[in-house]
């Protein structure tokens, strides 16, 4: 039996994984969920699996939160605050890291330092902190399993017993595959104008609204490059990135003699938590096996770079290193929220990501106070930048 906290229950990562943990009670128990402000879904999460913990990210939302499990005679403990959120992740024997965005990073890396098995769909946390995530992982022995279904198809594509050394596997290339999102084929000089809803409206995953928008300027691509990257130890030149509008193939890896080793399935990301909950083992996750003759067809592209400038800034931070890709990071997260909340248009997310680029100069990474100054010197650019 495996005790499980999910940080971001109340997510779209977060809803799928309790989906797969409530077809498995014989292998999975609930120690704790976490929402931010769905204080209502929490409580009804809290009633189905029956947590002894559950946090959310202020006092009044735990008050309404004890209130309502009170109601229902729950006697689940109630938190707030990210030293709750650290706690939660560090006590479990596996933790789903799904809050969105730099809010992940210190309960996600709570976890890695404790040796946890870290089942990582905050990509931001990675992105941000590198090495730093890399060598808690590695010193406390943690397993650190790719939610991603990108990331997690790599994994699969990958020989057991991968050290992170794509040479020493015969791995030529990582093929990451992206749809293109809504935007794929819209005329660029209408981009301008797109609305938050036409940007979330994602042809194939249904997901939350920071990472569809970032699907649609493929800024999330762009963070996947930096992800495998940390993950798998290849250089910006080893992976590529391939459009794939189907979403059946959710990653390649290609070997030196020629092959190349594909993951498909449908797009529903039940599969890779499946997958990584349960690794070595497969488990049944509610979704059916691609109806591949009913698909057809698998087409396949490069990008256009003057589509998606953000996939091009992602891969220079990356070439760039140090403090750039916390900055692109945190730059991007400011300017998403502000396209949501309809303060600035889409084609300013990649000029303002840039801009702050540009303007702050890069440090070097030592330890995590570093690189929470370096996110919220980045903030504070962007916020100004719009505020102009
Ligand atoms: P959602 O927006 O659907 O959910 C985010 C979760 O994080 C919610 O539970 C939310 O709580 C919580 N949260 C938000 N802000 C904070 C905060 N400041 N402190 C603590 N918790 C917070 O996101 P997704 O599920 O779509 O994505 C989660 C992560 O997984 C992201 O990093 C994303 O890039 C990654 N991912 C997502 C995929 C997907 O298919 N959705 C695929 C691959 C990766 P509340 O709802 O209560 O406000």
């Amino acid at each position: 039996m495996q005790n499980i906290t999910i940080l971001g229950s109340t997510g779209s990562i977060g809803v799928s994984t309790l989906d797969v943990i409530a077809r498995h009670p014989d292998r999975y128990t609930v120690y704790a969920l976490t929402a931010h402000t769905k204080v209502e879904q929490l409580a009804l999460q809290c009633a189905q699996f029956r947590p002894r913990l559950a946090v959310v990210g202020s006092a009044q939302a735990a008050q309404e939160l004890k209130r309502l499990l009170g109601e229902q005679g729950l006697r689940t403990e109630v938190e707030y605050g990210v030293g709750a959120l650290c706690a939660a992740a560090s006590a479990a024997d596996t933790v789903m890291a799904a809050i969105v965005g730099a809010a992940g990073l210190a309960p996600t890396l709570a976890a890695a330092r404790a040796g946890r098995k870290v089942l990582l769909a905050n990509k931001e946390a990675l992105v941000m902190s590198g090495q730093l995530f890399m060598d808690a992982v590695e010193a406390s022995n943690a397993v650190l399993m790719p939610i991603d279904s990108e990331h997690n198809a790599i994994f699969q594509c990958l020989p057991l017993g991968f050290r992170r050394q794509p040479q020493e596997h015969g791995v030529a290339r990582i093929l990451l595959t992206a749809s293109g999102g809504p935007f794929l084929k819209r005329a660029v000089e209408t981009l301008d104008v797109v609305t938050p809803a036409e940007a979330v409206a994602h042809p194939n995953w249904v997901m939350g609204r920071k990472i569809s928008v970032d699907s649609a300027t493929m800024m999330n691509k762009g963070l996947e490059v930096i992800e495998a990257h940390w993950l798998f130890g290849a250089s910006a030149d080893q992976i590529e990135v391939v459009i794939h509008p189907q979403s059946v193939i959710h990653s390649m890896v290609s070997y030196v003699d020629g092959s190349v080793l594909a993951q498909l399935g449908n797009p529903d990301m039940r599969t890779p938590i499946a997958h990584a909950l349960a690794y070595p083992a497969r488990i049944e996750s509610g979704v059916g096996a691609v109806d591949l003759p009913k698909i057809g067809q698998l087409q396949f592209e490069k990008p256009d770079f003057n589509r998606f400038p953000c996939l091009n800034l992602a891969y220079e931070a990356l070439r760039a290193g140090g403090s750039a890709p916390a900055i692109l990071n945190a730059a991007n997260e400011v300017a998403v929220q502000a396209f949501l909340d309809g303060q600035i248009g889409f084609r300013m997310i990649d000029r303002l990501i840039a801009e702050v680029i540009n303007k702050l100069p890069h440090g070097t990474m030592s330890d995590i106070d570093a690189v929470l100054e370096q996110d919220c010197a980045a903030r504070a650019a962007a916020r100004a930048l719009i505020a102009a």
